[in-house]
């Protein structure tokens, strides 16, 4: 059993971020999940925060402090896609989804580092995602803001790693959430037949892999991008 910690999951209300949640309470951890309507798990305390206002990622931090103490474990999850060809995407369509999941993930991290560093101990866990190096036609903005987070894990792992902080991605593949029941079938076929595993993933299949990373048995693993999608982005 490791170290019971205090951990934050940011879009904890549903999909991927819900499941990371329950399984971080399940292995006895302190469970703060962020969300902008609903409410995390049973178990969990539920903070409101928009990814892309600085202020109201502080007010949140700030509650969880004096609720469940400094966070030691951060979970940065939450995201969008905003998909269109190139040639149709707006510039707004662009830099709204950068905003949201890259620098929404700055946000957060910076709130964060003061206290990670004050403990010396971190675990900072990036939602990434296979189109990040695999790339994929109509998420120009989405991958790139998934790709730009390994070299965040990767600094961010030569800046604190001395400190008894480490930093990860995690690279989910087809995970059957909301996000991906928004493609159409034939998108969705498509995907299926390229997948080696020949089916899509299971949100607690990503919970298990951050249960891991927030554990001791990984304070070694720095600056790694995980893939969990079944074999389709092998090569990376
Ligand atoms: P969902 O669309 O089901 O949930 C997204 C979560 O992010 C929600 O909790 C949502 O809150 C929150 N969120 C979005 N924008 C903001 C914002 N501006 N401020 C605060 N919260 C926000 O997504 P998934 O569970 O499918 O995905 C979770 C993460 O995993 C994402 O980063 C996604 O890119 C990544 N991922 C998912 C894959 C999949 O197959 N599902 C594959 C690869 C990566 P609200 O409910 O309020 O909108």
């Amino acid at each position: 059993m490791s170290t019971s910690r205090t951990v934050l999951v940011t879009g904890g209300n549903r999909g991927i971020g819900y499941a990371i949640a329950e399984r971080m309470i399940a292995d006895g951890h302190r469970v703060a999940v962020t969300a902008r309507s609903g409410s995390g798990p049973a178990g969990s305390l539920t903070v409101h925060a928009e990814m892309t206002d600085a202020a109201s990622i502080d007010a949140a931090f700030t509650q969880i402090e004096a609720e469940l103490g400094a966070v030691e474990v951060i979970v940065a999850n939450a995201g969008i896609t905003r998909d269109t060809l190139l040639l149709r995407m707006s510039e707004e369509e662009f830099t709204s989804v950068i905003d949201t999941n890259l620098t929404g993930t700055f946000r957060v991290v910076k709130r964060a580092a003061k206290g990670l560093l004050k403990g010396r101990f971190g675990r900072v866990i990036l939602m990434s995602s296979v189109v990040a190096l695999y790339g994929s036609p109509g998420q120009i903005n989405y991958s790139s803001s998934k790709a730009a987070l390994v070299g965040f894990a990767r600094s961010l792992t030569r800046e604190l790693g001395s400190r008894g902080i480490t930093a990860n991605v995690i690279a989910p593949g087809f995970i059957e959430t909301d996000m991906t029941a928004a493609l159409g079938e034939d998108q969705q076929k498509q995907y299926l037949s390229q997948i080696p595993a020949a089916r899509f993933g299971q949100v607690a299949e990503i919970a298990g892999a951050v249960s891991f990373l927030a554990g001791d048995d990984a304070a070694y693993i720095s600056g790694a991008v995980i893939p969990i999608d079944g074999g389709l982005g092998m090569g990376h």
